[in-house]
């Protein structure tokens, strides 16, 4: 075993240059609430985006529910949703007390099958239940195939919503990643693309959406000398210091990607050729972020297991994990509807062989040498 430190998967990457910003927050005594670094965070993510808003928050998750309440989901409502995803996609539509679609992967992009949503939204005209939003996630770094996600919602009269936690950064067709839905959410949490320790943001074109959103998430105050209330808003917003570290961190989001993307390589080089082992395919409609390089294990293929990888990668101090765990699989969701890619469940798939490894950007070369020479090993000594 390995004496130094462990290696995750992708842990915060600092620039340095957020310390001078916290310095000037604590030198102005903006700590919290807000303050001028909130503004700059928002002002210029929105400029990197090609947005007309974004709303800093304090967690993707928090961005999610708000979306949710502007696309005006509430009790009883249907949400589609990508069915392989982290939970905090969908956690939100519970809380609305909405009830969740699940929609399956497509073999190429991993993410949100077209088909798939079509035949549920088919269904659902039919059963006179269509959905009031669909949330479409951008996997690992990959966005879904917008176009006919986009032109089946605007069919049915429901609203997209983009999770893009994963990826900024990205690209579909030259337009950024998150920048596709009435609303995109991104995560700044700490393994995220670039991290205020934890926060998030909800961007849109809709800006008298956004100001709701403002304000619901400033615990929904109204205009008024005193204290005044008219409904139960939230306490959402990031703080000036989170922000002052999210402005140093964008400004160096395109090296990040940069780094991602190199490593993704590094890895397809030394492991694609194996047999049994796929990488994410690239579906050539865009720039992947690749947040995290995933690939998939066909134990019958190469005689070794997915877990027999991490296994291996664990004895050496070094994380790896399976890909979410489908939502349609999770306890939390059971009975929940899903609707299959045609030819089979796509998610399930994935699930059972996928693996993540460590795609830190400040993964060092000689690190990655280490992760690929172990998976060599493993994968040659069955
Ligand atoms: C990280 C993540 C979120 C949640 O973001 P938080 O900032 O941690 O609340 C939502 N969706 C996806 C796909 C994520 O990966």
């Amino acid at each position: 075993m390995r004496s130094n430190k462990r290696i995750y998967l992708s842990p915060p990457h600092m620039t340095g240059k957020e310390l001078q910003y916290i310095e000037e927050a604590f030198a102005s005594n903006w700590v919290a609430p807000l303050g001028p670094h909130v503004d700059g965070f928002e002002a210029e993510l929105s400029s990197y985006l090609g947005v007309k808003g974004a709303l800093a928050l304090n967690s993707g998750t928090a961005a999610m529910h708000l979306a949710l309440l502007l696309a005006g989901v509430g009790q009883g409502d249907r949400v589609f949703g990508s069915a392989l995803t982290f939970a905090a996609t969908v956690n939100p539509v519970l809380y609305v007390e909405a009830e969740p679609v699940f929609i399956d992967s497509e073999p190429v992009t991993w993410n949100m099958s077209p088909a798939a949503l079509e035949w549920a939204l088919k269904e659902a005209r039919a059963e006179g239940a269509l959905p009031r939003a669909v949330i479409v996630v951008n996997l690992y770094g990959q966005s879904a195939d917008m176009d006919p996600i986009l032109e089946l919602c605007e069919k049915y009269g429901v609203i997209l919503i983009e999770d893009a936690a994963e990826s900024l950064g990205a690209t579909y067709r030259g337009q950024k990643s998150g920048t596709f839905g009435r609303f995109g959410i991104l995560s700044f949490n700490g393994n995220k693309i670039i991290t205020t320790s934890g926060g998030g943001a909800l961007v849109s074109d809709d800006l008298d959406a956004l100001a709701r959103a403002r304000y619901l998430a400033s615990q929904a105050r109204q205009k008024a000398r005193h204290y005044e209330h008219t409904e139960a808003g939230y306490n959402y917003r990031l703080s000036n210091i989170l922000a002052a570290i999210g402005r140093a961190q964008l400004a160096v989001i395109e090296k990040r990607v940069e780094a991602k993307r190199n490593i993704f390589m590094r890895y397809q080089k030394a492991l694609g050729a194996i047999e049994g082992i796929r990488f994410m395919p690239d579906p050539g409609y865009g720039r992947s972020s690749h947040w995290l390089t995933a690939l998939t294990i066909d134990q019958d293929k190469c005689g070794v297991s997915r877990d027999q990888l991490i296994d291996a990668l664990e004895e050496e101090n070094i994380e790896a994990r399976p890909l979410w765990k489908p939502m349609q699989l999770q306890p939390l969701y059971r009975g929940a509807k899903y609707y299959e890619h045609p030819g089979g469940s796509v998610s399930e798939t994935l699930f059972e062989k996928g693996l993540c490894l460590p795609s830190g950007s400040s993964l060092e070369v000689e690190e990655q040498d280490l992760i690929i020479s172990i998976l060599q090993h493993a994968l040659h000594s069955r």
